[in-house]
């Protein structure tokens, strides 16, 4: 069994009296308050690296914390380890003999599951046990008017990528508070591709990873096939011959792999009644690929649709259709471009992998992956300036549980009135 220190819990008569030592003599950051009502506690986190103290005040005389400190008065009360599967972790000290409080899970704060081993089990400390929230992971697909234009938020799956690599110079400690980190480092992430329909066609911006993965690339990306971008189309009645157009933001796998499908012959394009709207140099970069960016562009999601003569390439910025513009932001790729959906009198972005996650509002929060960061950069902070002065509705394409929403500033912090 592997397990993680979580956090240590410290018993004390009065919550706010005790900040005198660890706040303010100590110098620690204290998080507010929070009413635990099942277990008749008020907590409050004190984060020493990845680990907090949690300093516990009874609300109630039959709290445990009551009991406690009334039987030994104020002090450490218990140590909590953070295991992945809580239930195989006490399935394995019931079989060695372990005295255990709680034989089952039980639910505790923030959607987690914990259980107590009995102290006399642990040489007189008690140990909790406790198996972290899924981070929630949203993937309806979902409508809204939009002036002359139909946006569907669809989507090609859950998967995920290296914490480290989505949040670039950003240490764990702060980036983990907001995206947690499964035990392979992984943060939770998924594939967003954008239907827009209006009376020009139906088009498709970008189409995910497709299903050309082996099985080495699932495990190592995490990849759920069992909810993807088929199903997604399905649910809105439409099937890959019911998309005209498929537009590409960049040529990374995770954006258009599934521009193409392996059929008996060979690679196909995915989508057989559509023309693909590639950037030329963008298709260049992607042809030419350097040892740094190799991994990101596997040849067979796009080569093939060229030997079809399914690809329209454009040149610069430009628009597209009647309200849908491309705009070229660089960073992340030399040629990588947001798409603008604009109609009655509103504004609509979808930002890619310039602000992939509503995690990333904070302008350094880049990625790790970005080959030229101060370009992305650059135009983040102009951008999100505008985003926010002229109530732009954003679409995050990587997001696990906000597919869009409009980002807000107050006291000078960022977040995200989420829409969708
Ligand atoms: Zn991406």
């Amino acid at each position: 069994m592997k397990a993680i220190l979580d956090h240590v819990g410290i018993a004390v008569q009065d919550i706010d009296k005790a900040l005198a030592f660890y706040r303010d003599a100590l110098g620690l950051d204290v998080h507010p308050p929070e009413e635990v009502a099942t277990e008749r506690v008020r907590a409050r986190a004190v984060p020493v690296g990845g680990p907090s103290l949690e300093l516990l005040e009874a609300t109630a005389p039959d709290s445990a914390i009551a009991t406690y400190i009334s039987k030994r008065g104020p002090g450490l009360h218990h140590v909590t380890l953070r295991v992945d599967d809580l239930r195989a972790a006490l399935a394995h000290l019931n079989a060695r003999g372990v005295r255990l409080i709680n034989s089952e899970p039980r639910p505790g704060a923030e959607g987690s599951l914990v259980a107590f081993i009995h102290p006399s089990a642990a040489h007189g400390v008690l140990v909790e046990l406790k198996q972290r929230a899924e981070p929630d992971l949203r993937l309806e697909v979902k409508t809204l008017g939009f002036g002359d234009l139909q946006l569907t938020v669809l989507h090609d799956g859950p998967f995920r990528l290296d914490g480290g690599a989505m949040f670039g110079v950003v240490p764990r400690p702060l980036w983990e508070k907001l995206t947690p980190a499964d035990e392979r480092n992984r943060v939770q992430l998924t594939m967003r591709p954008l239907l827009v329909e209006a009376s020009w066609g139906r088009m498709l911006i970008d189409c995910g990873a497709g299903d050309k993965m082996g099985a080495k690339q699932v495990d190592i990306y995490a990849l759920d096939r069992s909810r993807a971008l088929d199903h997604a189309l399905a649910d809105v009645g439409l099937t890959s011959d019911s998309i005209d157009l498929v537009l590409a933001t960049h040529l990374h796998f995770d954006h258009f792999g599934g521009a193409t499908a392996q059929v008996d012959d060979g690679l196909r394009p995915r989508f057989g009644k559509a023309r693909y709207l590639i950037r030329d140099a963008e298709w260049e970069d992607a042809t030419h690929p350097h040892e740094r960016n190799r991994a990101s562009y596997l040849q067979e999601d796009f080569v093939p649709l060229k030997a079809a003569g399914v690809v329209d390439f454009f040149s610069g910025d430009r628009v597209i259709r009647p309200g849908v513009r491309v705009e070229r932001t660089g960073g992340h790729t030399g040629q990588h471009q947001v798409v603008y959906l604009e109609s009655g009198g509103k504004t609509a972005v979808f930002v890619v992998d310039m602000i992939p996650t509503t995690a990333h509002l904070q302008d350094p929060w880049l990625m790790g992956y970005d080959l030229f960061p101060m370009e992305t950069l650059a135009f983040k902070k102009r951008f999100i300036r505008d985003a926010i002065d002229r109530e732009y509705l954003i679409f995050f394409e990587h997001d696990p549980k906000v597919a869009a929403g409009y980002i807000r500033e107050s006291n000078g912090k960022r977040f995200v009135e989420q829409v969708l």
